[in-house]
């Protein structure tokens, strides 16, 4: 899979990331998740904040130690930044050919989404999850969950 910094090599992916997003849905929780794999196939762990740039400079700071990272909101999804190439207007793709990638509207970033047969999902670990559907692997969200997004 693509890691969060191999998207960061994409100016506008890294530009959009810089932004501290509006967000739309209020809570009492913190919205921000930070997922962090040490090594490549390992274990994702999770620390919580309430504040993005705070998570957002930890990200910076740690980019290059860890393999791979995912800073989601637990609220709401987000649309992927839009780029415009030779003047049409695209949905950020760090490369457009290449299908095995989606964008994760929580995780904010490109992912793979997978089935889980044996019904358990690394980041739902106290729940049976419905295996004929396919899940993103960093944070579980249900693919068919996910709305495609307009351009406008
Ligand atoms: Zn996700």
């Amino acid at each position: 899979m693509l890691t969060l910094r191999e998207q960061l090599q994409h100016k506008p992916f890294r530009q959009w990331m810089a932004k501290t997003p509006n967000m739309k849905v209020q809570g009492h929780k913190p919205p921000w998740r930070l997922f962090v794999q040490r090594w490549d196939g390992g274990n994702w762990a999770t620390a919580d904040f309430m504040d993005y740039e705070q998570a957002y400079r930890y990200v910076a700071k740690h980019l290059k130690e860890f393999h791979d990272m995912a800073l989601n909101n637990r609220r709401e999804a987000f649309k992927p930044p839009i780029v415009r190439i030779a003047g049409v207007r695209l949905a950020y793709s760090p490369s457009p050919a290449d299908y095995s990638h989606e964008w994760c509207g929580y995780c904010r970033r490109m992912t793979q989404f997978r089935f889980y047969i044996s019904g358990k999902h690394p980041a739902m670990k106290n729940v049976q999850v419905d295996p004929s559907l396919k899940r993103c692997v960093i944070c579980g969200v249900r693919h068919i969950f996910l709305h495609p997004y307009k351009l406008k």
